[in-house]
């Protein structure tokens, strides 16, 4: 996530709002403080054409406000493209919560934000992200319906993770029938940076269907666990963007396609959970398909969480989650051959698919 932010220096040039960096025809802003539980937040709607605007909450140790508030207005757009492309029936937004989620989240804190999101009534529908567990959105459900993502045991969809996973790995296995002319990954050398909750549940998957699977964390304890219960290797290099691999799974943080990376990348494919992977979306999306590297739209492949938290606003079950997550095999397939030809970036062809979904649904709203 960090690497996710740009330099604050760079920031602090643009005009506070409407000129940041990262701003992009957002709907709404809401910035949210509260001096007797140290809550400091910010709320971020970037559209709400195709439906309420529906984000998770992220608490981070930002380094100032201009980071925090660049990285919601970067997440909140990206959720409206997921949903859009995903065809659910929602906006975007998202919102962060300064702070050290292990030593300053409270039970009051994470209720008074509950607070300022329902004060929005239903225009903005939290989720959990990082830094988030499914019983804080149980604690927001005390003062607002306008939460998803809690406990199964309170009628909520429960941890959206391993079905993020699966759609992770639905993409994956899409992108290596379009470039090795088959979907099986038996055999395939697979690099899975970051085995938190989303890592780990597709290094499951990927060790079922018998690839050869690397993994790399910050944590040694991780690492130790998953290897010893999948056979994973463990990552005992310096720079995993120097090593040969069939492909590259970013499942930690964002920005991880940068400049500094993008030339070594020796991967064939890049097919991740993270958020926003390409530090520069044009740039980088560019580089990437002159190298001839398939690179599968995080926002598209890694919506299986939503799909996840969207049944609990739409009613349906375990089965449909999986039904629409499964659905993402096809998506993906459609956009990297869409991309083939008309010989654009994948990310740009995902893209113009969910905008013509947004502008579609604005014609007929305004009719
Ligand atoms: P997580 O916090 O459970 O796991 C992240 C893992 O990455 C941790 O094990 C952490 O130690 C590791 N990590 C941190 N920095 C690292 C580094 N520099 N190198 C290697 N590993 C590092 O998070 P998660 O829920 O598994 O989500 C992973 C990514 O997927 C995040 O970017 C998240 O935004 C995105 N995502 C998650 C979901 C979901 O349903 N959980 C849905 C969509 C997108």
């Amino acid at each position: 996530m960090t690497s996710d932010i740009i330099a604050s220096k760079e920031l602090k040039k643009m005009d506070p709002v409407f000129g940041q960096h990262s701003f992009d025809e957002h709907e709404q802003i809401v910035f949210c403080n509260d001096k007797d539980t140290g809550l400091k937040a910010i709320i971020g709607i970037h559209n709400t054409v195709l439906g309420p605007a529906l984000g998770g909450t992220r608490m981070w140790q930002y380094n100032n406000e201009w980071e925090a508030l660049n990285d919601v207005l970067r997440l909140s757009r990206g959720m409206t493209f997921k949903s859009a492309i995903t065809g659910l029936n929602l906006g975007g937004g998202k919102a962060v919560i300064i702070g050290d989620a292990k030593t300053q989240k409270t039970p009051e804190l994470m209720r008074r934000f509950g607070e300022f999101v329902h004060s929005l009534s239903g225009k903005y529908i939290t989720a959990e992200d990082v830094g988030m567990a499914t019983e804080d959105m149980d604690t927001v459900r005390e003062v607002t319906p306008y939460v998803t993502g809690i406990s199964e045991s309170k009628g909520g969809a429960g941890n959206p993770s391993p079905i993020t996973a699966y759609g992770v790995f639905m993409g994956m296995k899409a992108a290596a029938k379009f470039k090795f002319g088959s979907d099986i990954l038996e055999g395939k050398n697979i690099f899975v940076q970051g085995i938190g909750n989303v890592g780990e549940a597709l290094v499951e998957h990927l060790s079922n269907e018998g690839a050869n699977i690397t993994i790399s964390d910050i944590s040694q304890e991780r690492l130790e666990e998953v290897s010893s219960k999948y056979g994973a290797t463990i990552y005992s290099g310096n720079d995993i963007y120097n090593e040969a691999m069939d492909i590259y799974a970013p499942c930690a943080l964002g920005a991880t396609v940068n400049d500094e990376t993008i030339h070594k990348l020796q991967a064939k494919i890049v097919a991740g959970a993270a958020n926003n992977q390409l530090a520069d979306e044009n740039k980088h999306g560019k580089i990437l398909r002159e190298r001839g590297i398939v690179y599968a739209p995080d926002f598209l492949i890694n919506a299986g969480g939503i799909i996840n938290v969207y049944a609990e606003l739409e009613d349906y079950g375990k089965q449909e989650i999986i039904r629409k997550t499964e659905n993402i095999y096809n998506t993906t397939l459609e956009i990297l051959d869409n991309a083939k030809a008309n010989d654009v970036t994948t990310h740009l062809a995902a893209l113009n698919i969910a905008k013509e979904r947004i502008a579609t649904r604005k014609r007929e709203n305004s009719k």
